[in-house]
């Protein structure tokens, strides 16, 4: 079933030059994708796209069959509790305890009122916990955010994305700021995110080998236009030459 579908999207900030141009393709759910090519390629942008982080220029993104830039107010609030999403920085709250920043995810949800008292039921709370187990750092559940180190911390980002259900989780660099350690555990639950939950998982990535060990398809952008669209093992070395140029061989590189 198609969960994703993007039809001749364009961008450009400001009416400068188009970042994004004439993009297609369609996910369905349960798949793991990533997005790879040069920085500069377009590959945040995408992905800010399809949640509405940024303003669509040209053509149009259907997550679950509606329309992303045409949605008003409301629409777009539940359409962002069904898309979660987990940066390269984390984007927590840094004096925050972990669990703090678990429930935040749950704000989608809520009234404003209830979002500005951090009214939290003891179901949520429990899923909050559920999921810090799942993700092994349980036992820092009451510890400030700042104090965790980078690995964990994007622990807590997968926990706060999801708490919010979601259908698809969109991944910005997930493991840029991290060590080679950190990496392979922040992927292997993604991996697992996806194959036990069914969730499906966007994953901007730069490193090729990466994307080549954990994703299905690998989408390729290079100056804001797909290049390469297939199964990970159909990604052979002239492909990716050709979308890295000479840069390729410090980026893959892991
Ligand atoms: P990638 O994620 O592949 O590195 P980005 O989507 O971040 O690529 O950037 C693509 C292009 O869009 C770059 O040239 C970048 O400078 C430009 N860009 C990104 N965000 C903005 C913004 N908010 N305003 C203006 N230009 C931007």
């Amino acid at each position: 079933m198609t969960l994703l579908e993007v039809n001749n999207l364009g961008k450009h900030y400001n009416g400068d030059t188009k970042v994004l141009k004439n993009v297609n393709f369609e996910i369905g759910s349960g798949e793991f994708v990533s997005i790879i090519g040069p920085s500069g390629a377009g590959k945040s942008t995408l992905l800010r796209c399809i949640n509405r982080m940024v303003e669509i220029s040209e053509g149009r993104v259907f997550v679950d069959g509606q329309s992303v830039g045409d949605m008003k107010k409301k629409s777009l609030r539940t359409l962002r509790t069904n898309i979660g999403m987990i940066f390269q920085h984390y984007n927590l709250v840094p004096r925050l305890t972990v669990i703090e920043n678990v429930l935040h995810g749950r704000f989608g949800y809520k009234t404003n009122l209830q979002g500005i008292f951090g009214r939290f039921t003891e179901k949520e709370k429990e899923k909050a916990f559920e999921l810090l187990d799942r993700l092994g750092i349980a036992d820092h559940a009451y510890k400030r955010c700042d104090q965790l180190s980078g690995g964990q911390q994007q622990r807590v980002g997968i926990c706060r994305a999801l708490i919010q259900d979601p259908k698809i989780i969109l991944c910005d660099e997930p493991i840029a700021s991290l060590d080679p350690n950190s990496s392979k555990i922040i992927m292997d639950y993604l991996k697992r995110i996806t194959n036990e939950l069914g969730i499906t998982c966007l994953v901007n990535l730069h490193q090729v080998e990466v994307a080549k060990e954990y994703a299905d398809r690998i989408i390729g952008l290079k100056s804001g236009e797909i290049v390469f669209d297939g199964p990970s093992n159909m990604l052979y070395q002239d492909k990716i030459e050709s979308i890295y140029g000479f840069q390729q061989r410090e980026l893959i590189t892991v």
